[in-house]
């Protein structure tokens, strides 16, 4: 916590008065900064926090830098918010996001202003702490100075530091002004949120010490991106907890950034039991108070771990020493185009290497399943790796066996086989646990009349509607339309005809109350009210063994640890190959490995059942031999030859709108005027797979580049080129991950 006001002013020498114009950088979709005039008795630097007039009203923005022009023309800066300004290196995110995802720096700049509530004045119940700052060296000490300094060395209230250091508070008052000791103000919720590194752990296997302290040499004050690559059960988390441990001992601040925030829990509580107290949490279900008592603490580095989903990375961080991505091959980390704004669309993993780029520190990529980029980074030397083999104590990998569906007649209304209910029925007698893997919500996941055929869709959208039996309603995943189920079909007026089709888990729970009737059997997916604390509770039921059968989709895949859960069985292993994108091959391996990973972690041994009708596949084969190097090459090697990423680039844009007749006119604009050069190549405009969600026409272009074109400029000249339509929207997404 060695961060104070003076040190962000020696960051930018430049001071602003009265009579200069600044531009003034808005967290609002639109291209470039707006001019102000420093007022009368006004005193600005980049990054500080300013309100400014915008049309008929207020607005916050961060002062960006000099402006060049006529100081009379512009309006007044109206006044500086008593704040730390913005960092120099949040400044450069900014600008560094917006040119990599071609977005306006306005749009990325929201993201780190969060929400305004940030910047209303904070309540009273905040409270001063103190914490040692390195001694600056012409400062005379005294044994009463002398014993604080010694107790300061972390974040103490300022009665407690007087209590222990058993000094009167003028003293402090003389070390404060002196500037040997940083007062910061913080919210009492963020009181007990400071990690200890001495606290105890646990001690580490050799394995784990040999590649932890490989991991923390590698922790100086300069950038370096290191994959730790860990079966699953390895405790690559363990592992990263030295590094942290070694940057808490440095005196930075970390982020942890987590794809699903609901596999914090274990997470959280094992952090506890490291350092001795919780991290500062930051995800989208955080409450507005908390928003802003956190943003600040991290803003006044008295947060010092921060553990968080992709928005995370947008805090204000003054002194960023580690970045630790976790599951860093997992999709959840893009984020997708929204459907009405032109919000940015990223993936945090390549932001978060870009942060640690522009900041000059580490960051460690976790995964047992490494994302084909980061494997490629690795081969060329641009990332280091280190490497857990086995499973931690006695666990071994579990044994994986693949259930060829083609061999079975399943009855009506049945989706397990045969090998995979003795499976649980061997687990349920040994008082193991067993959980049942579909990523499917809801009941079914089409609905269809039993005598014409007619298929019930969303009238919003390009999809059939899922039948959600929980809420007793059909819904739309895309558009979130719901509606009862008719009882007459639309086409052919049969009464009661419509018929559920293939399962989803709320389906796979009956079939399973029919074969286990004894079996707590529960269900774990997204789309459960109060999805975090629900998911919570669940995994807690878990882990007391109140649960013998988890059914549930992808929220369960990650990162959990079940002792008592022996058996995996995934429903239908093919799912995610249908409609194959270009990394359907990958993603499935990696989710049906991480799936596979929750079985046998412990002494009991595990086993994993994969029900498939494509037993040949790559996938498969690479599952069961658990030649995973072999796998990654084909896989690599294709992309290769097909010059796709990481051997080219892509880039999407999706043009959509209400009106089809204007979707197509930018359609078609975009298409005449594309760039044509070497090497860069357009594909479209054709209407996208999801041509229609609520109620937006969608067509999408596909450019293809290799990897020599500085494509980013090139797709920004080829947009400023296109007259826009009103209510059409062209949303570039630089790097895509979704085709549809
Ligand atoms: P991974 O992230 O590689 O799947 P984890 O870090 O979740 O593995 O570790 C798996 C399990 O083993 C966890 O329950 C963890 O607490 C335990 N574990 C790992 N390393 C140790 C250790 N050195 N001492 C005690 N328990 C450990
Ligand atoms: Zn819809």
């Amino acid at each position: 916590m060695s961060i104070t006001t003076d040190d962000f002013q020696n960051q930018s020498s430049d001071v602003f008065l009265s009579g200069d114009l600044v531009r003034v950088l808005l967290p609002l979709p639109i291209t470039g900064t707006y001019d102000y005039s420093v007022g009368p008795n006004q005193q600005l630097q980049a990054g500080d926090i300013v309100e400014v007039p915008l049309k008929n009203r207020h607005i916050y923005g961060v002062v960006w830098g000099i402006a060049n022009g006529n100081f009379d023309k512009h309006r007044f800066i109206s006044r500086r918010l008593d704040l730390l300004p913005l960092p120099l290196v949040s400044r450069q995110l900014v600008d560094w996001v917006a040119t990599y995802t071609i977005s306006s720096p306005g749009s990325v700049l929201k993201m780190v202003m969060n929400t305004s509530i940030v910047f209303k004045p904070m309540p009273l119940d905040q409270i001063a702490l103190v914490t040692a700052v390195p001694t600056p060296i012409n400062i005379k000490i005294t044994e009463a100075r002398r014993r604080v300094l010694n107790v300061a060395i972390k974040p103490l209230l300022m009665t407690e530091l007087i209590r222990q250091s058993n000094v009167s508070a003028s003293v402090i008052r003389g070390l404060v002004k002196a500037g040997a000791i940083n007062r910061v103000v913080v919210s009492r919720r963020i009181v007990n949120a400071f990690p200890n590194w001495q606290h105890a752990g646990f001690p580490l296997s050799n394995d784990q010490m040999i590649v932890a302290s490989k991991l923390c040499c590698k922790l100086v004050n300069e950038f370096s991106v290191n994959l730790l690559e860990g079966v699953t059960g390895s405790g690559k988390t363990e592992v990263y907890f030295e590094a942290i441990a070694e940057v808490l001992k440095q005196g930075h601040q970390i982020l942890v950034l987590l794809p699903e925030i609901s596999m914090s829990l274990q997470w959280l509580s094992r952090f506890e039991r490291r350092f001795g107290a919780l991290p500062i949490e930051w995800h989208s279900e955080l409450s507005l108070t908390l928003r802003r008592d956190y943003w600040h603490a991290v803003a006044n580095g008295s947060a010092r771990v921060i553990v968080g989903a992709r928005s995370a990375l947008y805090l204000p961080y003054p002194d960023l020493g580690l970045i630790i991505v976790d599951e860093e091959h997992d999709a959840s980390f893009k984020q997708e185009a929204d459907l009405y704004h032109n919000n940015v669309i990223y993936h945090a993993r390549d932001m978060a290497v870009a942060r640690a780029f522009l900041g000059k520190i580490p960051i460690i990529l976790a995964s047992a399943t490494p994302s084909l980029e980061t494997q490629i980074n690795v081969k060329n030397g641009r990332y280091g790796k280190v490497c857990l083999s086995n499973r931690y104590g006695d666990a071994s990998m579990p044994n994986l066996d693949i259930i060829d569906m083609r061999l079975y007649t399943l009855s009506r209304q049945s989706w397990l086989s045969p090998p995979l209910v003795t499976a649980i029925e061997d687990a349920l007698s040994n008082r193991e646990q067993a959980m049942l893997f579909l990523n499917r919500r809801g009941y079914a996941p089409l609905t269809l009349c039993r005598k014409c055929g007619f298929r019930l869709k969303c009238p919003r959208c390009t999809a059939c509607l899922v039948d959600h039996r929980q809420i007793g309603k059909l819904q739309c995943h895309h558009c979130g339309y719901l509606m009862f189920k008719p009882t007459t079909c639309n086409q052919c007026n049969d009464e009661n005809s419509f018929v559920a089709c293939g399962p989803g888990v709320e389906r796979l729970v009956e079939d399973v109350a029919v074969k286990f009737p004894f079996a707590r059997t529960r269900i774990m997916t997204s789309d459960t009210p109060n999805n975090i604390r629900a998911v919570r509770e669940l995994i807690v039921d878990m882990e007391r063994y109140e649960i013998d059968l988890l059914i549930g989709t992808q929220v369960m895949a990650k990162g959990h640890h079940f002792p008592l859960l022996t058996l995996v069985g995934v429903i239908d292993a093919d799912q995610g190959m249908v409609g194959g994108d270009l990394r359907a091959t990958e993603r499935t391996f990696q989710l049906l490995s991480q799936v596979s990973g929750r079985s046998g972690r412990e002494t009991h041994k595990g086993r994993v059942l994969l029900q498939t009708y494509q037993p040949e596949s790559k996938v498969m084969q690479a599952l069961i031999s658990g030649n995973k190097e072999q796998f990654y090459h084909v896989e690599a090697e294709d992309r290769r030859i097909s010059n796709m990423p990481p051997f080219g680039k892509l880039v999407a844009l999706i043009i959509s709108g209400y009106n089809l007749v204007d979707v197509e006119h930018i359609a078609i604009q975009l298409f005449h005027l594309a760039p044509k050069c070497e090497n860069i190549c357009v594909l479209g405009p054709v209407l996208a797979p999801l041509a229609m969600v609520n109620d937006r026409h969608r067509m999408r272009l596909l450019v293809k580049a290799s990897n020599t074109i500085k494509i980013q400029d090139v797709v920004r000249q080829w947009i400023s080129k296109i007259c826009p339509l009103n209510g059409v929207l062209i949303q570039i997404d630089v790097d895509p991950y979704s085709f549809v």
